[in-house]
């Protein structure tokens, strides 16, 4: 595992949901910059908890979490600014329903980075033309298919200039023939190195894009293995198990 020069690392991280219930379990995982690593694993084995882990969404009791070197654990840490810094993609898209497509993608520009309005238009456009919208930045989220959305929720992300981004199941709300326009837009942002974690049972994605694949079962780590490793051999019983479902 790539310790060094990673851009996101969870050590030995134990998180409860109230007293009894231990939801994370001693999970480590490093993703080097311009990584992408794929988490995997069955309906609630943890996979959300640990990426609103990464992103501070949620609190862990023990162990740490790093951030390009910093400590996202750490009480003494500006949050919302290195939160600012982390794009994150949800399973329900989550834009912002009164605002339009273009004031979605400036607002976060204008209010956290401080751009002024025509820079972060100009940003906005760019990155809309990018994800294929051009001719709907005055339409507002609900006037866009459940693909058009996402990839507005992606541009949103990415109008932000993070240093790395996290989706949680991006494309599982969405119809089947919309999935491959997200997944595009994913893959082109991977090919450019962008530093990636993303929760999918896309396995598809994670075979052409994936430099690792993690598993989970019931809040342990229970694989991290190279991709071509992971789909050839799965070393445990469990990973195995779960391929066997859904490839
Ligand atoms: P996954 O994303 O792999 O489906 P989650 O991280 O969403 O798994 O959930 C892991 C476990 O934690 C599940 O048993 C889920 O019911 C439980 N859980 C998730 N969120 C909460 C919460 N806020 N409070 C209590 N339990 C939760
Ligand atoms: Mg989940």
């Amino acid at each position: 595992m790539q310790q060094t020069n990673a851009m996101i690392e969870v050590r030995a991280v134990n998180k409860w949901y109230g007293d009894s219930f231990h939801v994370l379990k001693n999970c480590s995982l490093a993703v080097g910059k311009g990584e992408v690593v794929v988490v995997c694993g069955p309906s609630g084995s943890g996979k959300s908890t640990l990426i609103k882990c990464v992103n501070g969404l949620e609190s862990v009791r023990d162990g740490d979490i790093l951030i390009d070197g910093v400590k996202a654990t750490d009480p003494d840490t500006d949050m919302p600014k290195l939160r600012a810094r982390v794009g994150m993609v949800f399973q329900h898209f989550e834009l912002f329903p009164h605002m339009t497509v273009m004031e979605n993608l400036c607002i976060g520009q204008e209010k956290v980075l401080g751009r002024s309005p025509s820079e972060a238009r100009e940003k906005a456009l760019s990155l809309l033309e990018r994800v294929g919208l051009t001719d709907h930045a005055r339409k507002y989220p609900i006037q866009l298919s459940g693909g058009q959305q996402q990839r507005v929720a992606i541009a949103r992300a990415l109008a932000m200039d993070p240093i790395a981004m996290l989706f949680d199941e991006p494309t599982s709300a969405l119809d089947p023939e919309m999935i491959n326009e997200v997944l595009d837009v994913m893959v082109g942002l991977a090919q450019e190195g962008m530093t990636m974690m993303v929760v999918t049972h896309e396995m598809g994605f994670a075979r052409k894009v994936a430099d690792r694949v993690v598993f989970m079962d019931r809040g342990e780590i229970v694989e991290n293995s190279d991709t071509e490793q992971f789909f050839a051999a799965p070393e445990s019983e469990r990973a195995k198990q779960f391929l066997s479902k859904i490839l």
